[in-house]
């Protein structure tokens, strides 16, 4: 089943609606929304959250709802190369928030954190703080908190200050949770970041320049992580679906 309504000027890769933009673009996109009193939210995804939209309803109506999502994945850029909808370049999640949060940093706008286990959002604040000067991290949060306790979370984040949340609660958890939000956070730009607290902690490394050079980030994750090899199990499934999309493009343009 495929996600059906997709917005204009977006990309579509099995009917989940990705913005064509180049990382320079978004970031100059976010940074136009200085002055808007509205919250907004952007979701950056992956081959396997495109396979979790065609069965999670949910998700593919918070990634529909979303005022950016950006095309974070080698898996998501092929696509667009096999789709005839080209993507300008991959925009990693965490390359995103590194950008954003120099942004933030030299403009004294206050960012916070939420998501991952206790103590590791802290971690990456405190590296951040040392490598990013000026950098003023209004707050923290662990991403293990009961549903009860998420009105309480909301207003700690509006009254912080912030003009940036990342939000690293793992997919599809945070899309929904930064989409259900927004009305609440005026002001507040929410970023779907993942598992970039871990990396930015040090937690997690990332790979090599060379893997990610040649669309290989995945691999390596798996081999740090082999967990994750399950999750990639769907990969297949994409590519085949893709596969199968662009030959019916082909044969629509072709008859
Ligand atoms: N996470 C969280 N709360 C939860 C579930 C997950 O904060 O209830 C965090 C987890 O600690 C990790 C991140 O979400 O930091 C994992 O995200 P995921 O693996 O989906 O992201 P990816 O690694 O694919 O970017």
């Amino acid at each position: 089943m495929q996600v059906q309504q997709v917005q204009e000027q977006r990309v579509s890769v099995l009917g989940v609606g990705i913005h064509p933009l180049s990382e320079a673009d978004a970031l100059s996109r976010v940074t136009a929304w200085h002055d808007a009193k509205e919250g907004r939210y952007i979701a950056t995804v992956n081959a396997e959250i495109v396979m979790r939209a065609q069965v999670d309803m949910q998700l593919a109506e918070a990634l529909r709802q979303a005022d950016l999502v950006l095309p974070d994945g080698a898996g998501v850029v092929w696509a667009g190369q096999v789709l005839g909808t080209p993507f300008p370049e991959r925009v990693a999640g965490i390359d995103f928030m590194t950008a954003l949060i120099a942004r933030a940093a030299a403009r004294q706008e206050r960012v916070y954190f939420l998501g991952g286990k206790p103590g590791v959002a802290q971690t990456a604040a405190e590296k951040l703080r040392q490598s990013v000067p000026g950098l003023v991290v209004a707050g923290v949060r662990d991403g293990y908190f009961q549903d009860d306790e998420t009105e309480s979370i909301v207003a700690t984040i509006r009254e912080s200050g912030a003009r940036y949340l990342f939000v690293g609660l793992g997919a599809p958890k945070q899309e929904c949770w930064a989409c259900a939000r927004r009305a609440s956070l005026p002001g507040v730009t929410a970023v779907c970041v993942g598992g970039s607290f871990d990396v930015l902690a040090g937690h997690l490394r990332r790979a090599p320049l060379w893997m990610q050079r040649h669309r290989l980030e995945w691999l390596y994750r798996v081999y740090k992580q082999p967990s994750r090899w399950k999750r990639m199990a769907v990969l297949p499934q994409f590519i085949y679906a893709v596969r199968r999309e662009a030959k019916r493009r082909n044969n629509r343009r072709g008859g």
